[in-house]
């Protein structure tokens, strides 16, 4: 017995985290007949966010490791706030994580008979009961966690009777809120859930499948653990806040299920990020009051707006993985979000050249009509990405905060007589700097060395600072988008007293037009690809951008990155 208790250690997988710990213990025991399969169950009234990619990733994830499957099950029980916009989108988000769910891909509409079914048989064993009061009434009647509810007057109605008033129920026979269905369990109990819950209410809404064949939609959770049980579901991975109604969950499933199957609902912490609010219903919110631009506006958190912003799959799981999943409630730093981002961006995203404030430099002895071709590396990271040309002339656009005329000490940058290197091509010195009748600087007259272009004698000649450029004859014109936090406080779910749209951040969104980029971005810059602006930040292509007219959304700021590299 030691032995194999030893043996059973030293075979179990590494770094295994409590879910899949409970699974593995499960698959060891045999349970299920050796089955894993779990399920992703959003509802269709609203696009994924964050919060839902670490459920994803945890219900295929656990999956994938112990050979199981996912079904992805759209949890359409409420035909009010449901849409087929939503399914679509959350079908591509999924995929674009890079999960697939086959052929397995259901719905708790699909149930909806089975459903039926069983609410007429607790009827008929005298398990479930039509009351006619209003919502409130039954709301006011359901106690306190230490003081127990109140029985409703139509408990103890006759199967009969509740079997005819249900079948009227769907029929359409009865207004919204008139009747309701409910489990007759216990008004006493210490679990709020068991005080007689709610099973069926009307609703006579069309559903996006089922059309009006229905006048009756089950809650959550009547529909969930049978759902699951239907499916063939062995581990059903949800959030904390559905802890207290596993013992409902277990109660349906008791139902249906023998002892050969049954699935069981496990539970870890949600995801919380600071400067974002995760709520589906403060989403739609920002949405319909134009507050963003849409479901996919970059600023927000849903898949679809980080895939927009430029963020990639693997840099949002690789945050996803790291966080983990526990028992207790956390709130976790956008920061490691954004760390993650920057991690990835700079393993896979091709180094352009972008001016963002342009100041016009003028070469003088460069010749007009000259234009030399440099060679710029895509990714230092990974020089299998070879390189690209880029065109040198004489009139170049320099950014305009890399000149000081009156320079600090420590001013490695452009300033009156001072030297730089451009990037990948020559260093120039400054000897002129020519104004505008109000002072305004408005171009600066240079100098370059011939001889300090790469593979020439100069080229290893050193100067303190380097510089992006772009030629101004070759540069094309396009929009930046600079993305800041969408709120201003760090946990805005923590602030019941004030409206969220309050603490939005006015500056998450601000508008540059006519930056200066270089040409080789007029053919290459399509949404879905990953660029680094040279020491401004990373940047991507949005929808919206056509070769005519570019348009970027910046991803995320550098940070220190190019003073490191300039360092090496
Ligand atoms: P609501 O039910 O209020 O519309 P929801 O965020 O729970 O919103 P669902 O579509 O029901 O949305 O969620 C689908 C799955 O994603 C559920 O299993 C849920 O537990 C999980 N999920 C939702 N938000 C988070 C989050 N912030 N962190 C982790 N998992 C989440
Ligand atoms: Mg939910």
């Amino acid at each position: 017995m030691a032995e194999q208790l030893e043996s059973q250690e030293t075979n179990q997988p590494k770094g295994l985290n409590f879910v899949e710990q409970i699974v593995y213990d499960d698959l060891q025991a045999g349970k299920n007949s050796g089955r894993l399969n779990t399920r992703f169950p959003p509802e269709p009234n609203g696009y994924l966010h964050i919060g839902h990619v670490k459920a994803i990733c945890m219900d295929f994830g656990v999956a994938e490791r112990f050979g199981g499957t996912c079904n992805l099950r759209f949890d359409d029980t409420n035909p009010v706030k449901e849409d087929v916009e939503y399914v679509d989108s959350i079908r591509n988000d999924i995929h674009w994580l890079g999960f697939d769910w086959g052929d397995r891909e259901y719905y708790a509409s699909d149930y909806f008979p089975q459903l039926f079914d069983l609410a007429v048989r607790l009827i008929k064993e005298g398990k479930a009961y039509v009351d006619d009061q209003t919502s409130e009434e039954i709301a006011a009647q359901k106690g306190t966690p230490t003081t127990p509810g109140t029985e409703s007057p139509y408990r103890n109605r006759t199967p009969e009777e509740n079997l005819d008033l249900f079948m009227r129920m769907n029929q359409g026979e009865f207004d919204e809120g008139a009747r309701v269905l409910r489990a007759k369990i216990d008004m006493a109990s210490s679990n709020m859930h068991f005080r007689d819950p709610i099973m069926y209410r009307i609703i006579k809404h069309p559903h996006h499948r089922t059309g009006d064949k229905w006048k009756v939609y089950p809650m959550y959770d009547f529909a969930h653990g049978q759902s699951d049980y239907f499916e063939g579901v062995t581990h059903s991975i949800c959030t904390l806040e559905f802890v207290p109604h596993r013992p409902l969950y277990d109660y349906f499933v008791d139902e249906l299920a023998d002892e050969t199957y049954r699935p069981r609902q496990i539970e870890f912490n949600r995801l919380n990020l600071t400067y974002t609010v995760m709520s589906k219903r403060k989403l739609l919110q920002l949405v319909k009051e134009g507050l963003v631009q849409g479901w996919d506006d970059p600023r927000m958190p849903t898949i679809s707006g980080m895939r927009r912003r430029g963020y990639t799959p693997r840099s949002i799981r690789n945050f996803i993985d790291r966080i983990g999943y526990t028992k207790y409630e956390a709130l976790n730093s956008i920061s490691l979000l954004e760390h993650a981002v920057r991690e990835d961006l700079n393993s896979v995203a091709t180094r352009v050249m972008a001016v963002i404030n342009p100041l016009k430099v003028t070469i003088a002895n460069y010749p007009d009509d000259k234009v030399e071709t440099v060679q710029l590396e895509n990714n230092p990271e990974n020089p299998a990405e070879g390189t690209h040309s880029m065109p040198f002339s004489r009139e170049l656009y320099i950014e305009r905060d890399d000149f000081m005329e009156c320079p600090p000490k420590k001013f490695f940058r452009l300033a009156p007589g001072g030297e730089v290197r451009l990037k990948g091509a020559y260093i120039i010195k400054c000897t002129d700097v020519v104004k505008d009748s109000e002072g305004n600087i408005t171009e600066l007259i240079c100098t370059y060395d011939p001889d300090t272009l790469s593979g020439m004698p100069g080229s290893m000649r050193k100067v303190k600072g380097t510089l992006h450029w772009v030629s101004a004859r070759h540069a094309v014109s396009a929009t930046a988008r600079i993305y800041d936090r969408l709120f201003n406080v760090e946990n805005p779910a923590a602030e019941p007293d004030r409206d969220f749209r309050e603490m939005l951040n006015p500056d998450s969104l601000k508008i540059i037009e006519d930056i200066k980029v270089e040409p080789y971005l007029a053919e290459n810059a399509q949404p879905g690809k990953q660029f680094q602006f040279q020491r401004i930040g990373y940047f991507t292509p949005d929808l919206d951008s056509r070769p005519d007219a570019l348009v970027f959304n910046r991803t995320i700021a550098l940070k220190d990155s190019w003073e490191k590299a300039q360092n090496k």
